[in-house]
């Protein structure tokens, strides 16, 4: 497939409620279009799919970050390359980001991960974590994808007096032990950073980067398309046998054959065998877009232009959209079906409102969500299953240059490579006994986290 029609993109402004009566509309049934912001200048391909071959040397399922990482290295080493993904191309989470880029590390504190990995292996994989933001900024360069990234930095304000004394801890040893830039602005300085009260200062990693996820995807895409890759759309697989000739996957209707199979399914990880289902736990996640916000006000909200975060445990995270003067904001909706809709969209606004108050008459113009693909310890996972499949996964909800890095990882590995070692190699993939409960368990332990966020216990 070289080239493909779009899906119609989002039309402009579909929303119109105000942030105010969203806020105040908790569980009232509300029939969103539910569509992503980046769609409206990255329409994810339409199609038509053509019905792939019956044999490759390779399948990789999952056409988002993860799955096209590897499939351009594969594709570019000379190996036939079939991609599959159950929806559009890029219908996962890869198109439903925040499009914020870390080091990788924002999982646990420094002195956590010493206390749990010991410091040889913690320094490696904070090590590795900057690789993965210095790497995607490096790929986007050297194929030159037009992505508005920008290495914009991230403030993370501190939701109590204790968070910023803990953050300021962590950003020394972050410096100490693996050399990250970064400083502590006090409360008194804060609005240098951002027109709110609602925080006790803050930290600010200057290095961290943002970019748009539909055009990031996009180009992505043209160029594993362009390296020889064959990528179908609406193309689920209902199940793979593997044997000692290689693995058979099946579809409606047919089958393919293939010597090594890639699973990058993440959060929406489906009938890829019980041993990625016994893993993987999909979270929802919850973004929304405002209309544009006059200049002046929005140069007051957020003047340097960065990229936001706070300290919950249920955070939520914001920033400008690139070259316009909207908010985006995204949060945990793990309550988010049929009638509650409105309820996770509700919830957004009120930490809109309880940031900035005076966006209360600002406009909503697109709400969407995405799923998040959580491991039971809380890392990311590459490697290669008893039944010789191999995966990459479980990003915990900071998949941009994870994936990326991790696709290309995957790849590296399955070409039998030595830069296909990765410091995330030799931690084991854990299951759960209670795996089935952990899903549906997923909104009653999120209640019980905002209800400590509130009380500070
Ligand atoms: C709302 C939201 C906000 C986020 N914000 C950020 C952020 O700001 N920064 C950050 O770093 N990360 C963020 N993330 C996480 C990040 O987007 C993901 O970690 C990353 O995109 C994962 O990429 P992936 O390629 O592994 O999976 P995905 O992009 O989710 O792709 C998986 C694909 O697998 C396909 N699939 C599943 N099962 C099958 C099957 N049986 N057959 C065929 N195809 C199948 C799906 O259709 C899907 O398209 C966010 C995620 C969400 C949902």
């Amino acid at each position: 497939m070289s080239s493909f029609a779009k899906i119609a993109s989002a039309q402009d402004e579909p929303i119109g409620i105000r942030l105010g009566e969203l806020a105040e509309s908790w569980a009232k049934y509300w029939p969103t279009p539910a569509t992503p912001f980046w769609w409206r200048a990255a329409p994810p391909a339409a199609g038509p799919w053509s019905r792939p071959a019956n044999r490759a040397d390779i399948v990789v399922v999952g056409a988002g970050f993860t799955g096209l990482s590897a499939a351009l290295i594969l594709a570019r080493a000379g190996r036939s390359v079939v991609v599959v993904d159950a929806g559009a191309p890029g219908f996962g989470a890869s198109t439903r980001n925040g499009g914020q880029i870390g080091s990788g590390n924002q999982k646990f504190r420094v002195n956590t991960l010493i206390q749990m990995k010991g410091e040889r292996k913690a320094v490696e994989l904070l090590r590795e974590g900057i690789e993965m933001l210095d790497g995607i900024e490096a790929f986007i360069q050297r194929e030159k994808i037009d992505c508005s990234f920008i290495r914009c930095g991230r403030f993370r304000g501190a939701m109590r007096p204790e968070h910023y004394e803990n953050m300021a801890r962590d950003m020394e040893d972050l410096k100490h032990f693996v050399r990250v830039d970064s400083c502590m602005i006090s409360r008194d300085e804060q609005h240098k950073e951002i027109g709110s009260d609602l925080f006790y200062g803050g930290s600010l990693l200057p290095n961290d980067a943002s970019l748009h996820p539909g055009k990031y995807h996009a180009g992505l895409l043209d160029r594993v398309i362009k390296a020889g890759a064959v990528v179908h759309g609406n193309t689920a697989v209902l199940g793979i046998t593997s044997g000692r000739a290689g693995h058979t996957l099946h579809f409606a209707g047919f089958q393919i054959q293939a010597r090594d199979v890639l699973i990058a399914t993440n959060g929406y990880t489906k009938n890829v065998g019980a041993f990625f289902r016994k893993r993987i736990v999909p979270i929802r996640s919850a973004q929304l877009t405002t209309e544009i916000i006059p200049a002046q006000l929005f140069d007051q909200l957020m003047p340097r232009r960065r990229v936001y975060g706070n300290t919950n445990r249920v955070f939520f995270y914001f920033r400008p959209a690139p070259d316009e003067n909207r908010l985006i904001w995204g949060g945990r909706a793990s309550h988010f079906a049929g009638d509650f809709a409105l309820a996770a969209y509700s919830h957004l606004a009120r930490d809109v409102l309880r940031t900035f108050p005076v966006l209360r008459n600002v406009k909503v113009s697109y709400t969407w969500s995405g799923l998040i693909g959580y491991t039971f310890d809380e890392f990311p996972h590459l490697g290669r299953t008893p039944d010789g499949i191999h995966y990459a996964m479980g990003y915990c909800g900071t998949g941009v240059s994870r994936a990326t890095h991790f696709g290309r990882k995957i790849a590296l590995k399955m070409l039998g490579k030595a830069e296909g070692r990765s410091a995330f190699d030799d931690l084991t993939f854990p299951s759960h006994v209670f795996h089935a409960f952990a899903k549906p368990a997923v909104p009653a332990i999120e209640a019980w986290y905002r209800a400590r966020d509130i009380t500070g216990l």
